[in-house]
């Protein structure tokens, strides 16, 4: 027991510096384009086609992640597992400025206090994933299997150890907790404020009682400085109410932020219920961060009708052109139908996104509906990437991003066999 005791916790320690090591990786994309090589195959994607998207309209975003005064340096990590690998998530409150520039001018800039969540995967304890896993080559992003990385990459010849393939960052989220903060700077702010307002309006009065000439001209200083200092008893007092009031409506604001989607919680218990049911490898977590991370990859690609996990049969959004950075601060079940092992599910995300219209940058809080069909007549595969896939028909392994055939014997790919496919995107 002791041992195993000793055991989770040297594990969260590793899991603490993983996380610290992604964030400054996270910041150093941003800033030097540099790939973060504790993410995963796909979460590069969703990175690189973001960045495609931001140079496309001559645009520039950096993102610095620092530690926060609310920083615990506690990773808080929750699991869900598959048959082979423990996905764990990872989260903690950091300070992130976001700023975004066009051609030497800069459009938008904002430090906020945030929570980055990062879901990080890992072979179970004392399990061994099959070498026919599907994975890309971490060093050349070719498509393989582990057995074959380990004994050498057929393109660039790197060869690794399972301590380098794994962990890998399979997803990361940033929510934003707002503008609510019990701050002095403010409160000071509103006093002096208020302090002058009372002041100004004591001297207006002291004038008008002057041209009425009910003031003598030798007491007008004793006037003056009575009322002066007499401003800043209200002063003091209003300011002080107005900033709670302020402060107060920025708790309400951020109240409601949290609880956009919270009617759909029962829909969406009852959709993990039904599905578990079916599929015991399946979690609510799993399917958030799986479709969270659809979401991104259809609002960040130029052109999400050439991915191959987009199906929709209606037109793409034109506003989803617009948005540049996205943020989600909660999802929920529409409505789910289960027939003939195939699932159709409709998710609602609450998202907080950065527009670019008309050269300028401006935040926007939106309603994103999702539609998403998978065959559910397999278990849920943790280790599935759609960047690494081997065919059903003649086992070569290839890129079902990019290709929805296998390019050595024609075959279309199953994809939503294994994975969650969009078949409608509404914002
Ligand atoms: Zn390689
Ligand atoms: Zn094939």
């Amino acid at each position: 027991m002791e041992n195993f005791e000793n055991n989770s916790s040297s594990e969260n320690r590793q899991m603490k510096q993983h996380f610290q090591r992604f964030t400054e990786q996270l910041s150093e994309w941003y800033s030097s384009g540099k790939t973060p090589e504790l993410a995963s195959e796909d979460t590069r994607f969703a990175l690189e086609l973001q960045k495609q998207k931001l140079k496309s309209l001559g645009l520039d975003m950096q993102v610095q992640i620092q530690d926060s005064e609310e920083s615990s340096g506690g990773a808080a990590a929750i699991h869900y597992t598959d048959n082979v690998f423990v996905n764990s998530i990872c989260c903690n409150n950091k300070q992130i400025t976001t700023s975004i520039r066009s051609s030497q001018k800069e459009l938008y800039s904002r430090t906020a206090p945030c929570v980055l969540t990062t879901i990080m995967q890992n072979p179970k304890q004392g399990g061994i994933p099959s070498p026919d896993t599907a994975m890309c080559c971490p060093h050349c992003g070719a498509p393989s299997t582990l057995g074959r990385l380990e004994s050498g990459c057929e393109f660039c010849n790197t060869k690794f150890l399972m301590d380098e393939l794994y962990p890998k960052v399979m997803h990361f989220f940033i929510s934003d907790h707002g503008d609510a903060r019990y701050d002095t700077n403010t409160l000071k702010k509103h006093i002096v404020r208020c302090s002058i307002f009372f002041m100004v309006i004591s001297i207006v009065i002291i004038i008008i009682n002057m041209c009425r000439g009910q003031l003598e001209h030798n007491s007008l200083l004793y006037e003056l400085a009575v009322r002066s200092v007499a401003s800043i008893i209200p002063g003091v007092m209003i300011g002080s109410v107005s900033w709670f009031i302020s402060n107060l409506a920025g708790s309400f604001r951020l109240l409601g932020k949290y609880s956009r989607g919270a009617s759909k919680t029962g829909r969406s218990l009852m959709f993990c219920h039904k599905m578990k049911e079916l599929d015991p490898t399946f979690s609510a977590e799993y399917f958030r961060d799986k479709s969270l991370s659809l979401m991104k990859l259809m609002v960040f690609s130029q052109n999400p009708q050439e991915l191959t996990i987009c199906r929709c049969g209606r037109p793409i959004p034109e506003k989803l052109r617009e948005i540049v950075d996205i943020r989600c601060q909660n999802s929920g079940i529409n409505s789910y139908s289960i027939r003939e092992g195939v699932c159709d599910v409709s998710v609602t995300f609450y998202t907080d996104s950065l527009y670019f219209r008309g050269g300028k940058i401006f935040p926007k809080s939106d309603k994103i509906c999702m539609s998403l069909r998978k065959v559910i007549t397999k278990p849920t595969d943790l280790g599935f990437s759609a960047m690494a896939v081997i065919c059903p028909s003649c086992g070569a392994s290839f890129d079902a991003e990019k290709v929805k055939d296998c390019p050595f014997c024609g075959k279309a790919y199953p994809l939503e066999e294994n994975e969650w496919i969009v078949t409608d995107i509404s914002i």
